[in-house]
């Protein structure tokens, strides 16, 4: 018999004001009992519509079968059909508009809490540390650009049939935004590590601080591989253009949260300079912003604000992260926008506070209509200007691919925002050039990265095996 319950298994986790002073993870994960509890709510549907809102068509009611019968390491096995890194998806894929949105459980009550069940499969798996073995060689070389998720994916599909991969990654250590931008209390880095470590089990070499179309160019590449996959995501960050953005104490999140999460910043000493203390102001309501502000606070910010210019119900950032960052004291301040950030300006022309951040102005909004995305317009209120105290602004409105690659790499077509243009199996305006993820799509998502990198390692394949 099913659980009929309408709610999901509460996730266990850490009390919120203890969290917003540490950066350990938030949620700890279901027990055994709490995984068989919830997986026991999954009707087994004839017509399983999870399956359809799942981006790489997990077989959902297959696995979540397998926890009923206690196999978890079945259920890793299906799940590892159509996905590369179920500990990562399970902690951060927006499963609320995914394929929990599509569980009939849903209609009445809370849907099947199926990240959850992906992620405590996962961390079972994990946590017996099996043996990877090394594929044999099948003699033919692939680069990859970018060690995120999705060149990850390419890698570790590619290396599975035999090929030896090598990734050329521009920071100093690999897994894309999984680890310089998503911080430690949401995911941590040792879960990226061990997907690394895999790969690298597996034959991947990882090859850090390059950067191409400056160390080396792609086409340079495509002397020694016989094709390359481009996964070098969309990190160049967007901001506002409005007055006061060059004032110190002015950050992007993407510079902000990397001098948080690769260069430790969140260390009692550290080397790194980042704003730890005072009144923070995020602008901006995605994920991203709400990684920011969150940090912001576990750095030691008295008062952190969130900026949005729309309302709660168009807050584009997961529904969880959004509670968790209520629960742990952010102040948000939506409809309003920023038009200035405002500097010290002492007589003192010695004055250190002198260039630095010290207010920030916004107007008030009202929605109107909705746009092309059907989202409702903000819409300015004259006169509704004011101003509110803050020693460090974060900008996370957004970013775009950098055009690094595109400006190096002679025929690459690209859109008119940067994007790569890809044909359906990934392969771009270049013979052997293939590219995926945010390099492709802008800033979306972990699960779309990881399909476009298992997309395109198939379609390389199959252009090497028919060569
Ligand atoms: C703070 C933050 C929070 C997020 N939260 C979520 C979430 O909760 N859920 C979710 O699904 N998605 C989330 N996202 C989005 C998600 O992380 C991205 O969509 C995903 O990481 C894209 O994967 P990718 O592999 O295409 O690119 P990336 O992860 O950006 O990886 C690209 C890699 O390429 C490297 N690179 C770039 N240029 C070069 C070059 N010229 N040479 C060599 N290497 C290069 C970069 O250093 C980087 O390591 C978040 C994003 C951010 C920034």
């Amino acid at each position: 018999m099913p659980n009929m319950s309408l709610n999901k298994n509460p996730m266990p986790m850490q009390d919120p004001k203890v969290r917003a002073k540490n950066f350990e993870e938030v949620t700890y994960g279901y027990s055994k009992e709490a995984a068989q509890n919830e997986a026991d709510r999954c009707l087994n549907c004839k017509n399983p519509l999870c399956v359809t809102g799942c981006p790489v068509n997990i077989s959902i009611p297959e696995f979540i079968n397998k926890i009923k019968e206690g196999d978890y390491n079945g259920a890793y096995e299906v799940i590892s059909l159509s996905s590369s890194l179920p500990a990562v998806c399970g902690r951060v894929c927006p499963q609320e508009s995914q394929c929990e949105a599509k569980c009939v459980r849903g209609i009445k009550g809370e849907p099947v809490g199926i990240g959850r069940l992906e992620r405590f499969v996962a961390d079972y798996h994990n946590s017996l540390d099996i043996e990877v073995n090394k594929p044999i060689s099948n003699g033919h070389k692939v680069a990859i650009v970018g060690s995120g998720p999705s060149g990850l994916t390419c890698a570790g599909d590619l290396a599975k049939k035999g090929y030896e991969v090598t990734i050329y990654e521009a920071l100093h250590a690999a897994g894309g935004v999984l680890v310089y931008g998503i911080p430690e209390f949401r995911l941590p880095k040792t879960i990226v590590q061990k997907e690394v470590d895999n790969l690298i089990k597996m034959g991947v070499k990882v090859i850090t601080n390059v950067v191409v179309g400056k160390t080396l160019t792609v086409d340079e590449l495509l002397e020694e591989y016989e094709a390359v996959y481009i996964g070098s995501g969309a990190g160049l960050p967007s901001f506002m253009g409005i007055p006061g953005e060059s004032l110190n104490g002015v950050y992007s999140a993407n510079e902000f949260l990397t001098r948080s999460n690769l260069m430790k910043a969140y260390l009692d000493d550290p080397d790194t300079p980042i704003m730890k203390g005072g009144k923070v102001a995020v602008v901006g309501g995605g994920n991203v912003a709400m990684d920011a502000a969150r940090t912001a606070l576990r750095l030691g910010a008295e008062h952190v604000y969130i900026v949005y210019r729309r309302s709660m119900e168009e807050l584009p950032a997961r529904k969880e992260e959004v509670e968790h960052a209520i629960e742990e004291g952010i102040d948000f301040r939506l409809l309003n926008n920023p038009v200035e950030i405002i500097g010290y300006q002492s007589s003192d022309p010695k004055d250190p506070k002198n260039g630095y951040v010290k207010a920030m102005k916004c107007i008030k909004m009202e929605l109107g209509e909705p746009d092309e995305n059907g989202r409702r317009r903000p819409i300015e209120i004259p006169g509704s200007e004011f101003e509110i105290e803050v020693d460090a602004v974060i900008m996370s409105i957004g970013t775009t691919p950098n055009p690094l690659i595109k400006s190096t790499t002679e025929g690459l077509e690209v859109t008119r925002k940067g994007g790569i243009i890809v044909d359906d199996n990934g392969k771009t305006s270049r013979d052997r050039i293939y590219a995926g993820g945010d390099a492709v799509t802008g800033a979306a998502t972990v699960i779309s990265a990881m399909g476009a990198g298992k997309l395109a390692a198939k379609s390389i394949d199959e252009y090497i095996m028919n060569k």
